[in-house]
Protein backbone atom coordinates (compact mmCIF):
# COMPACT_ATOMS: atom_id res chain seq x y z
CA UNK A 1 0.00 0.00 0.00
CA UNK A 2 1.12 4.07 -0.84
CA UNK A 3 0.88 6.86 1.88
CA UNK A 4 0.42 9.92 0.73
CA UNK A 5 0.00 13.41 2.20
CA UNK A 6 0.36 13.51 6.33
CA UNK A 7 0.34 9.88 6.67
CA UNK A 8 3.08 9.60 4.18
CA UNK A 9 5.20 12.18 5.42
CA UNK A 10 5.40 10.76 9.06
CA UNK A 11 5.84 7.53 7.43
CA UNK A 12 9.02 8.55 5.62
CA UNK A 13 10.28 10.75 8.27
CA UNK A 14 9.93 7.03 10.27
CA UNK A 15 11.24 5.32 7.69
CA UNK A 16 14.41 7.60 7.22
CA UNK A 17 15.00 7.25 11.14
CA UNK A 18 14.75 3.45 11.31
CA UNK A 19 17.75 1.48 11.50
CA UNK A 20 19.12 0.08 7.91
CA UNK A 21 18.89 -3.57 7.79
CA UNK A 22 21.71 -5.35 5.83
CA UNK A 23 21.18 -6.77 2.45
CA UNK A 24 19.77 -10.05 2.63
CA UNK A 25 20.70 -12.49 0.74
CA UNK A 26 18.18 -15.11 -0.27
CA UNK A 27 17.88 -18.08 -2.66
CA UNK A 28 15.54 -17.86 -5.48
CA UNK A 29 13.79 -21.03 -3.98
CA UNK A 30 13.15 -18.64 -0.78
CA UNK A 31 9.36 -18.21 -1.17
CA UNK A 32 7.95 -21.70 -2.30
CA UNK A 33 7.54 -22.86 -5.91
CA UNK A 34 4.18 -21.31 -6.21
CA UNK A 35 5.00 -17.97 -7.36
CA UNK A 36 7.05 -18.32 -10.09
CA UNK A 37 4.56 -20.44 -12.26
CA UNK A 38 2.43 -17.17 -13.87
CA UNK A 39 -0.53 -19.70 -13.24
CA UNK A 40 -3.71 -18.16 -12.85
CA UNK A 41 -4.62 -16.77 -9.41
CA UNK A 42 -0.93 -16.78 -8.77
CA UNK A 43 0.14 -13.39 -6.97
CA UNK A 44 -1.58 -11.48 -9.50
CA UNK A 45 -5.35 -12.91 -9.19
CA UNK A 46 -6.81 -10.17 -10.76
CA UNK A 47 -5.44 -10.96 -13.99
CA UNK A 48 -7.12 -13.84 -16.31
CA UNK A 49 -9.47 -14.10 -13.62
CA UNK A 50 -12.46 -11.71 -15.15
CA UNK A 51 -14.38 -13.06 -17.80
CA UNK A 52 -14.90 -10.49 -20.88
CA UNK A 53 -18.54 -10.09 -19.58
CA UNK A 54 -17.35 -8.73 -16.06
CA UNK A 55 -14.30 -6.25 -16.93
CA UNK A 56 -13.54 -4.59 -13.46
CA UNK A 57 -14.81 -1.04 -13.21
CA UNK A 58 -13.09 1.64 -14.43
CA UNK A 59 -10.48 2.75 -12.50
CA UNK A 60 -10.11 -0.90 -10.67
CA UNK A 61 -6.41 -1.75 -10.28
CA UNK A 62 -5.42 -4.92 -12.17
CA UNK A 63 -3.37 -5.61 -9.12
CA UNK A 64 -3.85 -6.54 -5.56
CA UNK A 65 -1.00 -3.69 -4.52
CA UNK A 66 -1.32 -1.23 -6.97
CA UNK A 67 -2.15 1.51 -4.96
CA UNK A 68 -3.66 2.88 -1.84
CA UNK A 69 -6.13 5.49 -1.69
CA UNK A 70 -5.49 8.80 -1.98
CA UNK A 71 -8.80 10.36 -1.90
CA UNK A 72 -11.39 9.42 0.69
CA UNK A 73 -15.06 10.25 0.21
CA UNK A 74 -18.50 9.01 0.29
CA UNK A 75 -20.34 9.17 -2.98
CA UNK A 76 -23.48 7.61 -2.78
CA UNK A 77 -22.66 5.05 -0.87
CA UNK A 78 -25.42 2.55 0.11
CA UNK A 79 -26.43 -0.29 2.31
CA UNK A 80 -28.37 -3.62 1.37
CA UNK A 81 -29.69 -5.66 4.26
CA UNK A 82 -26.57 -4.06 6.27
CA UNK A 83 -23.94 -4.29 3.93
CA UNK A 84 -22.24 -1.97 1.59
CA UNK A 85 -22.98 -1.42 -1.65
CA UNK A 86 -22.71 1.14 -4.24
CA UNK A 87 -25.12 2.78 -6.03
CA UNK A 88 -27.14 0.59 -8.53
CA UNK A 89 -26.56 3.13 -11.32
CA UNK A 90 -23.51 2.32 -11.60
CA UNK A 91 -23.05 -0.91 -10.36
CA UNK A 92 -26.16 -3.41 -11.29
CA UNK A 93 -24.14 -6.48 -9.96
CA UNK A 94 -22.82 -4.61 -6.74
CA UNK A 95 -26.80 -4.62 -5.21
CA UNK A 96 -27.77 -8.27 -5.78
CA UNK A 97 -24.31 -9.93 -5.39
CA UNK A 98 -24.30 -7.73 -1.53
CA UNK A 99 -27.45 -8.91 -0.93
CA UNK A 100 -26.72 -12.14 -1.67
CA UNK A 101 -24.26 -12.36 0.87
CA UNK A 102 -26.08 -10.27 3.31
CA UNK A 103 -28.57 -13.42 3.34
CA UNK A 104 -25.65 -15.93 3.78
CA UNK A 105 -25.99 -17.53 0.16
CA UNK A 106 -23.10 -18.15 -1.43
CA UNK A 107 -23.54 -16.60 -5.00
CA UNK A 108 -22.42 -19.69 -6.78
CA UNK A 109 -24.97 -20.54 -8.08
CA UNK A 110 -24.09 -20.11 -11.44
CA UNK A 111 -21.17 -21.76 -13.07
CA UNK A 112 -17.64 -19.64 -12.46
CA UNK A 113 -19.16 -16.25 -10.50
CA UNK A 114 -16.68 -14.00 -11.51
CA UNK A 115 -14.78 -12.46 -8.16
CA UNK A 116 -17.06 -9.90 -6.93
CA UNK A 117 -16.24 -6.34 -7.26
CA UNK A 118 -17.82 -2.70 -6.25
CA UNK A 119 -19.58 -3.45 -3.00
CA UNK A 120 -17.30 -2.57 -0.42
CA UNK A 121 -14.97 -5.52 -0.22
CA UNK A 122 -13.39 -7.31 -2.89
CA UNK A 123 -12.05 -11.05 -3.59
CA UNK A 124 -8.64 -10.98 -5.45
CA UNK A 125 -9.28 -13.89 -7.69
CA UNK A 126 -10.35 -17.03 -5.54
CA UNK A 127 -13.45 -17.59 -4.12
CA UNK A 128 -12.57 -20.61 -1.21
CA UNK A 129 -10.72 -20.85 1.53
CA UNK A 130 -9.64 -24.06 2.19
CA UNK A 131 -12.14 -26.38 4.58
CA UNK A 132 -9.14 -26.98 6.49
CA UNK A 133 -8.23 -23.39 7.13
CA UNK A 134 -4.66 -21.73 7.90
CA UNK A 135 -1.70 -21.73 9.90
CA UNK A 136 0.16 -18.54 10.23
CA UNK A 137 3.79 -19.07 10.30
CA UNK A 138 7.09 -16.66 10.83
CA UNK A 139 10.27 -16.78 8.91
CA UNK A 140 12.64 -15.64 11.27
CA UNK A 141 12.27 -15.01 15.42
CA UNK A 142 12.47 -11.28 14.90
CA UNK A 143 9.48 -11.62 12.63
CA UNK A 144 7.52 -13.72 15.13
CA UNK A 145 8.53 -11.53 17.93
CA UNK A 146 7.41 -8.64 16.66
CA UNK A 147 4.13 -9.91 14.42
CA UNK A 148 3.18 -12.87 16.83
CA UNK A 149 1.06 -10.70 18.39
CA UNK A 150 -0.58 -8.54 16.28
CA UNK A 151 -1.28 -11.98 13.95
CA UNK A 152 -2.61 -13.86 17.27
CA UNK A 153 -5.67 -10.74 17.30
CA UNK A 154 -6.14 -10.84 13.35
CA UNK A 155 -5.99 -14.85 13.43
CA UNK A 156 -8.73 -14.86 16.39
CA UNK A 157 -11.11 -12.36 14.77
CA UNK A 158 -10.63 -14.55 11.36
CA UNK A 159 -11.91 -17.73 13.06
CA UNK A 160 -14.63 -15.97 14.74
CA UNK A 161 -16.11 -14.17 11.06
CA UNK A 162 -15.59 -17.51 9.35
CA UNK A 163 -15.96 -20.90 11.85
CA UNK A 164 -12.57 -21.99 10.27
CA UNK A 165 -9.22 -22.98 11.78
CA UNK A 166 -6.76 -20.06 11.28
CA UNK A 167 -3.44 -21.16 13.34
CA UNK A 168 -0.54 -19.34 14.46
CA UNK A 169 2.58 -21.46 15.08
CA UNK A 170 5.53 -19.06 16.06
CA UNK A 171 8.55 -21.38 15.71
CA UNK A 172 10.59 -19.56 12.70
CA UNK A 173 10.55 -21.68 10.08
CA UNK A 174 13.71 -20.16 7.91
CA UNK A 175 13.96 -17.91 4.55
CA UNK A 176 14.39 -20.75 2.48
CA UNK A 177 10.90 -22.16 3.37
CA UNK A 178 9.13 -23.99 0.67
CA UNK A 179 5.71 -22.82 1.89
CA UNK A 180 3.04 -25.64 1.04
CA UNK A 181 -0.34 -25.59 1.08
CA UNK A 182 -2.52 -24.07 4.15
CA UNK A 183 0.20 -22.02 5.21
CA UNK A 184 0.64 -18.20 4.99
CA UNK A 185 3.82 -16.80 6.42
CA UNK A 186 4.86 -13.61 7.95
CA UNK A 187 8.25 -12.09 7.90
CA UNK A 188 9.78 -8.60 8.64
CA UNK A 189 12.03 -7.17 6.08
CA UNK A 190 13.40 -3.39 4.82
CA UNK A 191 11.32 -1.98 1.98
CA UNK A 192 10.56 -5.66 1.02
CA UNK A 193 8.21 -4.66 -1.83
CA UNK A 194 9.82 -2.45 -4.24
CA UNK A 195 8.39 -2.69 -7.48
CA UNK A 196 10.62 -4.08 -10.49
CA UNK A 197 12.44 -1.09 -12.32
CA UNK A 198 9.71 0.45 -14.68
CA UNK A 199 7.05 -1.08 -13.43
CA UNK A 200 4.20 0.76 -11.46
CA UNK A 201 2.90 -1.67 -9.37
CA UNK A 202 4.36 -4.17 -7.26
CA UNK A 203 2.45 -6.95 -9.31
CA UNK A 204 3.53 -10.82 -9.43
CA UNK A 205 7.19 -10.34 -9.06
CA UNK A 206 7.19 -7.62 -6.31
CA UNK A 207 8.16 -10.57 -4.24
CA UNK A 208 11.21 -11.11 -6.00
CA UNK A 209 13.26 -8.28 -5.29
CA UNK A 210 12.15 -8.66 -1.58
CA UNK A 211 15.70 -9.79 -1.45
CA UNK A 212 17.10 -6.50 -2.76
CA UNK A 213 16.26 -3.92 0.05
CA UNK A 214 17.55 -1.06 -1.78
CA UNK A 215 15.02 0.49 -3.34
CA UNK A 216 13.21 3.63 -2.60
CA UNK A 217 9.86 2.12 -2.57
CA UNK A 218 9.07 0.23 0.08
CA UNK A 219 5.93 -0.29 3.11
CA UNK A 220 4.47 -4.01 3.47
CA UNK A 221 2.64 -5.86 0.94
CA UNK A 222 0.75 -9.16 1.33
CA UNK A 223 -0.04 -11.97 -1.77
CA UNK A 224 -1.97 -14.55 -2.45
CA UNK A 225 -1.44 -18.00 -3.85
CA UNK A 226 -3.85 -20.28 -5.51
CA UNK A 227 -2.76 -23.64 -6.98
CA UNK A 228 -6.10 -23.94 -8.38
CA UNK A 229 -7.62 -21.02 -9.41
CA UNK A 230 -10.15 -20.63 -7.45
CA UNK A 231 -9.65 -21.86 -4.05
CA UNK A 232 -6.99 -19.88 -1.85
CA UNK A 233 -4.14 -22.19 -0.75
CA UNK A 234 -1.80 -20.25 0.69
CA UNK A 235 0.10 -16.53 1.17
CA UNK A 236 2.94 -14.23 2.65
CA UNK A 237 3.47 -11.21 3.57
CA UNK A 238 6.31 -8.63 4.46
CA UNK A 239 5.75 -5.97 6.76
CA UNK A 240 8.55 -3.37 5.96
CA UNK A 241 10.44 -3.11 9.52
CA UNK A 242 10.46 1.12 9.35
CA UNK A 243 7.02 0.78 10.96
CA UNK A 244 8.82 -0.79 13.64
CA UNK A 245 11.63 1.02 16.58
CA UNK A 246 14.60 -0.88 16.78
CA UNK A 247 12.92 -2.55 19.96
CA UNK A 248 10.18 -4.18 17.85
CA UNK A 249 7.65 -1.90 18.45
CA UNK A 250 5.49 0.19 16.14
CA UNK A 251 7.15 3.68 15.60
CA UNK A 252 5.62 7.09 17.29
CA UNK A 253 4.40 8.08 14.16
CA UNK A 254 2.90 4.37 13.11
CA UNK A 255 1.17 3.64 16.32
CA UNK A 256 -0.55 0.97 17.94
CA UNK A 257 -3.87 1.28 16.42
CA UNK A 258 -2.62 1.25 12.71
CA UNK A 259 -0.08 -1.42 13.24
CA UNK A 260 -3.06 -3.77 14.17
CA UNK A 261 -4.70 -2.52 11.43
CA UNK A 262 -1.98 -2.87 9.00
CA UNK A 263 -1.14 -6.42 10.02
CA UNK A 264 -4.70 -7.17 9.21
CA UNK A 265 -4.78 -5.73 5.94
CA UNK A 266 -1.75 -7.83 5.16
CA UNK A 267 -3.43 -10.51 6.49
CA UNK A 268 -6.70 -10.06 4.63
CA UNK A 269 -4.50 -9.93 1.00
CA UNK A 270 -2.65 -13.47 1.92
CA UNK A 271 -5.97 -14.41 2.42
CA UNK A 272 -7.81 -13.62 -0.79
CA UNK A 273 -9.40 -10.11 -0.08
CA UNK A 274 -8.10 -7.31 -2.18
CA UNK A 275 -8.59 -3.58 -1.59
CA UNK A 276 -11.99 -3.20 -0.72
CA UNK A 277 -14.65 -0.33 -1.05
CA UNK A 278 -13.10 1.79 -3.90
CA UNK A 279 -15.58 3.75 -5.73
CA UNK A 280 -16.66 2.51 -8.98
CA UNK A 281 -16.03 6.30 -10.66
CA UNK A 282 -12.59 7.36 -8.74
CA UNK A 283 -11.01 4.77 -7.76
CA UNK A 284 -10.63 6.41 -4.01
CA UNK A 285 -11.59 4.32 -1.17
CA UNK A 286 -15.64 5.27 0.06
CA UNK A 287 -17.31 4.97 3.65
CA UNK A 288 -20.57 3.86 4.09
CA UNK A 289 -22.53 6.91 4.40
CA UNK A 290 -24.51 5.47 7.54
CA UNK A 291 -21.22 3.85 9.27
CA UNK A 292 -19.03 6.22 8.28
CA UNK A 293 -16.69 3.61 7.98
CA UNK A 294 -13.86 2.27 5.56
CA UNK A 295 -12.90 -1.50 5.27
CA UNK A 296 -9.49 -2.42 7.02
CA UNK A 297 -9.20 -3.30 3.15
CA UNK A 298 -9.35 0.05 1.94
CA UNK A 299 -6.84 1.55 3.86
CA UNK A 300 -5.34 0.55 7.35
CA UNK A 301 -5.32 4.37 8.16
CA UNK A 302 -8.94 4.23 7.85
CA UNK A 303 -10.43 1.62 9.42
CA UNK A 304 -11.60 1.04 12.95
CA UNK A 305 -9.22 3.64 15.50
CA UNK A 306 -10.74 2.23 18.36
CA UNK A 307 -10.67 -0.54 19.96
CA UNK A 308 -11.62 -2.16 17.44
CA UNK A 309 -8.65 -1.85 15.60
CA UNK A 310 -7.31 -4.71 13.72
CA UNK A 311 -10.56 -6.50 13.18
CA UNK A 312 -12.47 -6.34 9.85
CA UNK A 313 -15.15 -4.34 9.42
CA UNK A 314 -18.59 -5.97 10.24
CA UNK A 315 -20.65 -4.16 6.90
CA UNK A 316 -17.26 -4.48 4.48
CA UNK A 317 -13.82 -6.80 5.04
CA UNK A 318 -16.22 -9.41 7.02
CA UNK A 319 -18.73 -10.22 4.02
CA UNK A 320 -15.72 -10.84 1.58
CA UNK A 321 -13.99 -13.39 4.24
CA UNK A 322 -17.67 -14.65 4.90
CA UNK A 323 -17.99 -15.66 1.44
CA UNK A 324 -14.47 -17.35 1.42
CA UNK A 325 -15.44 -19.38 4.19
CA UNK A 326 -18.66 -19.82 2.66
CA UNK A 327 -17.08 -21.25 -0.39
CA UNK A 328 -15.29 -23.99 1.83
CA UNK A 329 -18.42 -24.93 3.29
CA UNK A 330 -18.07 -23.32 6.57
CA UNK A 331 -20.94 -22.71 8.41
CA UNK A 332 -21.29 -19.08 9.03
CA UNK A 333 -22.25 -17.55 11.93
CA UNK A 334 -25.64 -16.08 11.26
CA UNK A 335 -26.19 -12.31 9.97
CA UNK A 336 -29.16 -10.45 9.80
CA UNK A 337 -31.90 -8.97 11.18
CA UNK A 338 -34.02 -9.34 14.21
CA UNK A 339 -37.45 -8.76 14.09
CA UNK A 340 -39.64 -8.41 17.11
CA UNK A 341 -42.99 -7.24 18.39
CA UNK A 342 -44.89 -4.78 15.64
CA UNK A 343 -41.95 -6.92 12.99
CA UNK A 344 -39.65 -4.05 14.05
CA UNK A 345 -35.94 -4.45 14.27
CA UNK A 346 -33.45 -4.74 17.15
CA UNK A 347 -31.75 -1.20 16.30
CA UNK A 348 -28.48 0.55 17.17
CA UNK A 349 -30.38 4.12 18.13
CA UNK A 350 -28.81 6.90 15.72
CA UNK A 351 -26.64 4.65 13.94
CA UNK A 352 -24.15 5.26 16.24
CA UNK A 353 -21.33 3.07 17.26
CA UNK A 354 -19.92 5.16 20.36
CA UNK A 355 -19.75 3.11 23.40
CA UNK A 356 -23.20 3.06 25.14
CA UNK A 357 -25.57 3.36 22.72
CA UNK A 358 -29.01 2.62 23.46
CA UNK A 359 -30.55 -0.64 21.91
CA UNK A 360 -33.87 0.30 20.76
CA UNK A 361 -37.04 -1.12 18.77
CA UNK A 362 -37.26 0.77 15.18
CA UNK A 363 -38.76 -0.28 11.50
CA UNK A 364 -37.04 -2.32 9.94
CA UNK A 365 -34.55 -0.77 7.12
CA UNK A 366 -31.74 -2.87 6.18
CA UNK A 367 -29.48 -1.00 7.94
CA UNK A 368 -26.19 -1.71 9.37
CA UNK A 369 -27.47 -0.40 12.50
CA UNK A 370 -30.16 -3.93 12.70
CA UNK A 371 -27.38 -6.19 10.97
CA UNK A 372 -26.47 -8.45 13.61
CA UNK A 373 -24.08 -11.05 13.73
CA UNK A 374 -24.58 -13.61 16.48
CA UNK A 375 -20.92 -15.31 16.98
CA UNK A 376 -20.69 -18.89 18.63
CA UNK A 377 -19.19 -16.96 21.74
CA UNK A 378 -23.03 -15.95 22.43
CA UNK A 379 -22.26 -11.89 21.25
CA UNK A 380 -24.59 -10.54 19.13
CA UNK A 381 -22.93 -7.89 16.91
CA UNK A 382 -22.92 -4.52 15.00
CA UNK A 383 -20.95 -2.01 13.94
CA UNK A 384 -18.18 -4.97 15.07
CA UNK A 385 -19.52 -3.95 18.42
CA UNK A 386 -21.38 -6.13 21.19
CA UNK A 387 -24.72 -6.31 22.18
CA UNK A 388 -23.93 -5.16 25.91
CA UNK A 389 -26.31 -5.64 29.48
CA UNK A 390 -24.68 -2.96 31.01
CA UNK A 391 -22.34 -3.14 34.46
CA UNK A 392 -23.55 -6.89 33.83
CA UNK A 393 -26.33 -5.85 35.85
CA UNK A 394 -29.79 -8.24 36.65
CA UNK A 395 -31.89 -5.72 37.51
CA UNK A 396 -35.05 -5.29 36.01
CA UNK A 397 -34.97 -2.44 33.24
CA UNK A 398 -31.01 -2.50 32.98
CA UNK A 399 -30.11 -0.84 29.78
CA UNK A 400 -28.86 -2.69 26.81
CA UNK A 401 -26.23 -0.99 24.34
CA UNK A 402 -23.76 -1.19 22.21
CA UNK A 403 -20.19 -1.54 23.80
CA UNK A 404 -16.75 -2.48 22.64
CA UNK A 405 -16.77 -6.28 22.53
CA UNK A 406 -14.48 -7.84 25.77
CA UNK A 407 -15.42 -11.20 26.02
CA UNK A 408 -17.43 -10.65 29.43
CA UNK A 409 -20.37 -12.42 30.69
CA UNK A 410 -22.62 -8.56 29.90
CA UNK A 411 -22.25 -9.93 26.57
CA UNK A 412 -23.17 -13.76 26.51
CA UNK A 413 -26.65 -14.19 24.93
CA UNK A 414 -27.98 -17.13 23.92
CA UNK A 415 -31.44 -17.45 22.24
CA UNK A 416 -33.93 -20.08 23.52
CA UNK A 417 -37.01 -22.23 22.00
CA UNK A 418 -39.52 -19.37 22.84
CA UNK A 419 -37.35 -17.01 20.66
CA UNK A 420 -36.34 -14.76 23.81
CA UNK A 421 -32.81 -13.56 23.68
CA UNK A 422 -31.62 -14.44 27.12
CA UNK A 423 -28.57 -12.88 29.06
CA UNK A 424 -26.43 -16.04 29.90
CA UNK A 425 -25.10 -14.60 33.61
CA UNK A 426 -28.90 -13.49 34.90
CA UNK A 427 -31.14 -15.64 32.82
CA UNK A 428 -33.26 -12.74 31.88
CA UNK A 429 -34.02 -11.25 28.54
CA UNK A 430 -34.28 -8.61 26.42
CA UNK A 431 -37.32 -6.79 26.31
CA UNK A 432 -39.17 -4.07 24.74
CA UNK A 433 -40.16 -1.15 27.07
CA UNK A 434 -43.94 -1.11 27.65
CA UNK A 435 -44.64 -3.46 24.89
CA UNK A 436 -44.73 -0.57 23.15
CA UNK A 437 -43.81 -0.76 19.09
CA UNK A 438 -43.31 2.80 18.54
CA UNK A 439 -39.93 3.92 16.81
CA UNK A 440 -36.90 4.40 19.94
CA UNK A 441 -38.89 1.97 22.02
CA UNK A 442 -36.04 1.40 24.90
CA UNK A 443 -35.22 -2.47 24.61
CA UNK A 444 -34.17 -3.41 28.13
CA UNK A 445 -33.58 -6.39 30.15
CA UNK A 446 -36.22 -7.97 31.80
CA UNK A 447 -37.69 -11.44 33.85
CA UNK A 448 -39.00 -13.23 31.68
CA UNK A 449 -42.93 -14.00 30.90
CA UNK A 450 -44.71 -14.94 28.19
CA UNK A 451 -45.53 -11.37 26.67
CA UNK A 452 -44.51 -11.23 23.34
CA UNK A 453 -42.44 -7.89 23.73
CA UNK A 454 -39.96 -10.47 24.73
CA UNK A 455 -39.95 -12.61 21.39
CA UNK A 456 -37.48 -12.74 18.84
CA UNK A 457 -36.50 -14.02 15.41
CA UNK A 458 -32.95 -13.64 14.72
CA UNK A 459 -31.43 -14.84 11.88
CA UNK A 460 -30.54 -18.50 11.10
ZN1 LIG B 1 -2.90 -3.51 0.52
Amino acid sequence: MRFTGKHRISIVAAAAAAAIVGTLQLPSTAFGTEDTTGTAGVESPAEGTDGADSAPPTGEAPDVHAEDSTVHGSDGTVFKDGVMSLGTQTAPKAATRSAAAASGTPATATAAPPPPSGEGWKLSGATKWLATGYTIKFYDQKSADWLGPYVQASAADLRRITNLPVAVDTKPVGWDYARPKGEVIMGVLHRPCLPPAGEGTMGSTGWKIVRDGTGTANLSCGFTSSSVPETVTSGHAYIDDSFFTPAGKPTAAMGETYMRNHISHELGHTLGLTHANRSLTKGDCVKGTDSGQFPVMCSPAYAYQDKRAGTYVQQFDVQGLRRLAAGAGATLPPQGKVTGIGSKCLDVKGGKAANGTQIQLYTCNGSAAQSWILGKDGTFRAFGKCLDNARNASTNGNKISLYDCNGSAAQRWSVNAKGQIVHVASGKVLDVTGGATANGTVVQLYTANTNKRQVWATPK
